[in-house]
């Protein structure tokens, strides 16, 4: 079944176009990784999904609701699409641990108890359960990502949506949350991954989708893509990426 269905998406910023005519339908358990210049409308993608922005033309649905929907609808799809983004975004004043616990008991009305036990186990997980205690400015880049990824996970989301979530990290900090990605891919999660790691789209990428100018050039095996480049501006683009 479809997680996530483009159908005929536009949407502009004052006169601009910044996506046009997307059609696309993305499955359960697919790991869509999104490549494309600066500028050329990989957020907004992202941001469309989980209803940051409106939509003018077209109909998109995430697990069947419509970004369209009735508020209560919304409300639903947000619940369903974590997020990640390249600054992390933490509570500044929270510990990891109370980061993690915020969105089930704000959101999801669980008990304290409960939001403790399950934030402990996701930030083990993701290889943080000596740091529970810390406040986000004592940690490092790569270790507030990680704490981001596990409170977006808090909250059981259907699809995890990530936008450049290594961009903001010292290169030497960037595998630990690369490799927390893989892990949840490869227990299934579906995901959508905006990124110019180019090793993990290859071998961590179901599929690969190129934007250019606000439409999906190219759409594909990431191994196929990158191997054989099928147009001038993606072989000029991953010249410029790696
Ligand atoms: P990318 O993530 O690929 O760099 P974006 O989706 O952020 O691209 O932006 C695509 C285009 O939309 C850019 O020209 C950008 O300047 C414009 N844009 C993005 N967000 C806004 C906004 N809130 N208001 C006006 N223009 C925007
Ligand atoms: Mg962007």
């Amino acid at each position: 079944m479809s997680m996530v269905e483009f159908q005929n998406v536009s949407k502009k910023f004052g006169e601009s176009t910044v996506l046009r005519d997307i059609n696309l339908n993305i499955d359960t358990g697919e790991v869509v990784v999104v490549v494309g210049p600066s500028g050329s409308g990989k957020s907004t993608f992202l941001r469309c999904i989980n209803v940051l922005e409106t939509i003018e033309g077209g109909e998109l649905l995430v697990d069947g609701l419509s970004v369209k929907g009735t508020p209560a609808e919304v409300r639903e799809i947000r619940r369903e699409a974590g997020m990640v983004f390249q600054q992390f975004n933490l509570f500044p004043q929270l510990t990891a641990l109370e980061n993690v616990m915020f969105g089930p008991i704000h959101t999801r009305g669980m008990s304290r108890d409960e939001a403790r036990a399950e934030a402990e186990a996701l930030l083990a997980k993701v290889g943080l359960s000596e740091r529970m205690g810390h406040y986000p400015s004592e940690l490092s880049g790569g270790q507030q990502q990680r704490v981001a990824i596990a409170r977006a996970l808090a909250i059981k989301p259907k699809l995890m949506l990530f936008d450049e979530p290594t961009s903001a990290l010292d290169p030497e900090l960037r595998h630990e949350v690369l490799k927390v990605m893989r892990d949840l891919a490869e227990e299934g999660m579906t995901m959508v991954v905006v990124t110019h790691e180019m090793e993990f789209a290859r071998k961590v990428g179901s599929r690969l989708i190129f934007i250019d100018g606000g439409r999906v050039a190219h759409d594909g095996p990431p191994q196929e893509l990158l191997s054989n480049p099928p147009s001038q501006r993606l072989r000029d683009f991953l010249q410029h990426v790696s």
